[in-house]
């Protein structure tokens, strides 16, 4: 399986860390070992002293595509969660500066936290679903899938536009503003439409 990310997907987070707001979705993937499911706890790197949490709404493929047209695209998922793209910052900005991949910054180990999923016919409105994440049980970031810039649809179709998609493949669709560095002790848990999705301590 593959798991495809979206960068600044959310004006607003473009704008937080200086980046300008891009014209084509700005695309990275993680290997199938980053992802950290069942609620286990994130154990900090030795390589980074700048993680940073990003809370997404995360969509899972159901059936193999390839071109997918945007009218169509509704038919490649059915369920919708939530998770978290945890994020090298410090080693992102040193990668970026020099032009290089991001891919120390981003795929490494459990850096994809994956909660549960909910089926999309369960939600009232699928261009709008609201998310949040509390650390601590304290509100920290909170988004709603209407403020995208490339919606749903138009990702998959994108994506589809350059690689097969195969049932099972996640796309973390992006990150609104709020990011922040996560230290060892914090409890986060993420909500979609007030339904817990998932907990993850940092260790
Ligand atoms: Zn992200």
């Amino acid at each position: 399986m593959k798991i495809f990310c979206v960068g600044r997907n959310y004006a607003l987070h473009a704008k937080e860390l200086g980046n300008a707001v891009p014209e084509a979705p700005v695309i990275f993937m993680k290997p199938s070992t980053a992802l950290l499911k069942d609620d286990k706890p994130f154990y900090y790197p030795e390589f980074s002293k700048g993680i940073e949490f990003e809370c997404e709404v995360v969509l899972k493929i159901c059936k193999n595509g390839k071109h997918i047209a945007e009218k169509f695209a509704k038919d490649y998922y059915q369920e919708i969660g939530l998770g978290i793209d945890f994020t090298a910052r410090d080693l992102q900005s040193q990668l970026k500066e020099k032009g290089l991949p991001w891919e120390l910054a981003k795929a490494f180990d459990n850096s994809a936290v994956l909660g549960n999923f909910v089926d999309k016919n369960t939600l009232n409105n699928l261009e709008a679903i609201s998310f949040e994440m509390t650390k601590n049980k304290e509100l920290i970031q909170a988004g709603n899938t209407q403020d995208v810039l490339f919606s749903f649809d138009y990702l998959i179709h994108f994506l589809s536009t350059y690689f097969t998609l195969s049932t099972g493949d996640l796309i973390y669709t992006g990150t609104p503003a709020g990011v922040g560095k996560i230290a060892i002790g914090e409890v986060y848990e993420g909500y979609l439409e007030g339904q817990k999705m998932f907990t993850c301590e940092i260790k």
